[in-house]
């Protein structure tokens, strides 16, 4: 029986679990873990100090394709807590220098100077151009049950090839499938059929030429959308408009001189300082419904829920808009997701945007990550679903769990806790660092900006209550 919180869920995941590790039809086959970005690779570097087997399917023809989309653009969290630490041991066996722990990286960086030389210890248990398209078990659809926990899983790549495993994390991000513009969560009628440009594009660099004098919409209340504002307010000729669902921007702005995080509120406060002068045009109340291309440009409708409607017309769409998870490859496997936010229903409470910013967010394991099917489990990002609240910190210690029980090392599997000062991961002294570049960016989506970051070293089994 498990110590930790939500105590029904965690027998019947022990007993699931524990009885498709000893299945004979698996005995030799690998682990696999779908997707090389820092969750995956973390979760490699635990299996390679374990000593098993595994295979790391990356869709990318690079290592961490999805962060390599934001290469441009600096974390807020520094090296010292986005180094996973069985991926740090295994670097400096191998000569790696460990870069200036204080030091916030861009995106770009955490590629170059840790993940690309993590990947290359893994040699062809790396395998590049992988997408994973659907995982099932062999020979057993969703609704079959008897043997079931025996059988091995199937994974189908795009290209047909099929594999099995005996263990699946899936460590697929949420990058590859945004949020659409349509405010009710449903595609704006005409959405496919015009050119969105996705979250962060790199306006003043390598992207400039697509912005430059072009009639700019920015839509979303996060910090990448303010972070694409600002970038957009230095180029010549460049109108921008910016619009939210809110009725004002005053959560996005942050708190200013008062924020917990300068930089933070130093973003917000530059932002509100364009919106004030005139420089960005922000539209309040601005529901997405409808997105028109006419020869004079992209016509974008808002409706809002009374009928009232709004238009602007623009060059060019950044959808900031945040991301879903794609449980479809998952869809043949039996899992138990949380209505809300998509996460299993015993990580929801414990991430409940409602209820926490990434930095209140416990620890937590594979007790809470387990899904009724044995065997599968989604870590990193995509673990939390909807919930923009997401840190590497968090998906390191996620994999730590799962492969210390994939090991059947029970007690460390549940010995869960953050190794993270009480100051907090995001440093509050980035002025400088944010001043390089065109500020950061945290993939944490409208709401959130004003919420405090405090961050206190908690195990999960001290915490009590965290099914309340
Ligand atoms: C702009 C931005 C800034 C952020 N800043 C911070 C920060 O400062 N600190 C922090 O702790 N967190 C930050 N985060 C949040 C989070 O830590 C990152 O999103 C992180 O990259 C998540 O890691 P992951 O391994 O779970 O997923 P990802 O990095 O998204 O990696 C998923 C990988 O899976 C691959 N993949 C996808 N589908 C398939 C498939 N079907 N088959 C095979 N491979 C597939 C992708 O190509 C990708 O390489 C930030 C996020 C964003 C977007």
């Amino acid at each position: 029986m498990s110590d930790s919180c939500c105590g029904t869920t965690a027998i019947e995941i022990e007993q699931f679990t524990t009885a498709q590790q000893t299945a004979p039809g698996v005995t030799g086959l690998p682990v696999v873990v779908i997707g090389a970005g820092p969750v995956g690779l973390a979760a490699a570097a635990r299996l390679a100090e374990r000593g098993i087997d595994f295979l790391l399917l990356e869709a990318g023809d690079r290592v961490a394709a999805s962060i390599a989309q934001w290469g441009h653009v600096r974390v807020f969290s520094p090296w010292k807590y986005n180094i996973d630490a069985a991926a740090r041991r295994l670097l400096e066996a191998d000569g790696w220098s460990e870069p200036d722990p204080e030091w916030l990286p861009t995106g770009a960086e955490l590629i170059d100077d840790y993940l690309a030389p993590l990947a290359e210890l893994f040699g062809d248990r790396m395998r590049l151009g992988a997408t994973v398209s659907a995982i099932s078990r062999l020979g057993y659809d969703r609704v079959r049950t008897a043997g079931r926990e025996q059988a091995p899983f199937l994974i189908r790549l795009a290209d047909g090839t099929e594999l099995q495993a005996r263990t699946v994390i899936d460590a697929s991000g949420t990058y590859t499938s945004p949020n659409v513009l349509g405010a009710s969560g449903l595609p704006a009628h005409g959405e496919g059929e015009v050119f969105v440009d996705h979250a962060l594009p790199d306006v003043l660099g390598a992207d400039r030429d697509r912005y430059e004098g072009k009639r700019v919409l920015v839509v979303g209340a996060g910090h990448s959308a303010a972070t694409t504002l600002l970038a957009l307010a230095e180029l010549d000729d460049t109108p921008i408009t910016w619009a939210i669902r809110a009725g004002n921007a005053t959560r996005t702005y942050g708190g200013g001189d008062a924020d917990a995080l300068p930089a933070r509120g130093a973003l917000g406060t530059r932002l509100r300082a364009h919106v004030e002068s005139g420089r960005i045009q922000l539209l309040t109340g601005f529901f997405t419904h409808r997105v028109n291309a006419t020869d004079q440009g992209v016509e974008v409708i808002s409706r809002d829920p009374s009928g009232h409607e709004q238009t602007v017309t623009v060059d060019r769409i950044v959808s900031a808009t945040g991301y879903r998870p794609d449980h479809s490859i998952a869809s043949e496997l039996r899992l138990d997701l949380d209505p809300v936010l998509g996460s299993t229903r015993a990580l929801a409470p414990l991430i409940d945007p409602n209820q926490h910013s990434c930095g209140t967010v416990p620890a937590h394991g594979v007790d809470e990550l387990a899904h009724p099917e044995p065997g599968y489990y989604a870590v990193g990002v995509k673990s939390y679903g909807r919930a923009p609240t997401f840190l590497m910190a968090t998906g390191y210690e996620q994999v730590r769990s799962v492969v210390a029980a994939i090991a059947g090392d029970w007690e460390a599997a549940r010995e869960v806790r953050f190794d993270l000062p009480e100051t907090g991961v995001c440093s509050s002294n980035l002025a400088e660092a944010q001043e390089q570049r065109v500020g950061l960016a945290t993939g944490i989506s409208g709401g959130l900006l004003s919420t405090p970051l405090p961050l206190a070293t908690v195990s999960a089994s001290a915490q009590g209550g965290c099914c309340g």
